[in-house]
């Protein structure tokens, strides 16, 4: 008979800043498959939006998507 000992370790996760973020938007509207492209500054992706608005009359809903790192470590405890 084989036995199997498994040892469990706590982690935690949390945001890991040198990962940076990114902001992405997507039109909602109907048929409408544009996006801003992944940006990392969020102006520059609601930039994208206002003029996408600006160009296209009724375009006015957009999906935020707001992307961050995480790390996990271990706690410490055993
Ligand atoms: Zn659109």
């Amino acid at each position: 008979m084989t036995r199997a000992v498994y040892r469990f370790v706590e982690h935690s996760i949390r945001h890991e800043p040198a990962g940076g973020v990114t902001y992405e938007l997507f039109c909602t509207t109907h048929g409408c498959w544009e996006a801003s492209g992944p940006q990392g500054d969020q102006v520059e992706a609601q930039g994208w939006a206002l003029r996408h608005t600006g160009l296209n009359p009724g375009h006015d809903l957009f999906r935020r998507v707001f992307t961050d790192h995480a790390r996990v470590s271990p706690t410490g405890g055993s």
